[in-house]
């Protein structure tokens, strides 16, 4: 399951930098593209406000 975004977003950009294959987007709150997101969990280390979660 790709990860997902939670409203404990801030918008700061950090984990669309980091993502290896391009799938965050960016918005008022970021988002995850589930078919493009390899749930490598990358983002969610570096999300400085825990923001992202594995999706269920
Ligand atoms: Fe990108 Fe990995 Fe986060 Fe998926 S889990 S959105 S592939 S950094």
């Amino acid at each position: 399951m790709a990860y997902v975004i939670t409203d404990n977003c801030v918008a700061c950009g950090t984990c669309q930098a980091v993502c290896p294959t391009g799938a965050i987007s960016e918005g008022d709150i970021y988002s995850i593209d589930p078919d493009t997101c390899i749930d490598c969990g990358t983002c969610a280390e570096n999300c400085p406000n825990e923001a992202i979660i594995p999706g269920e």
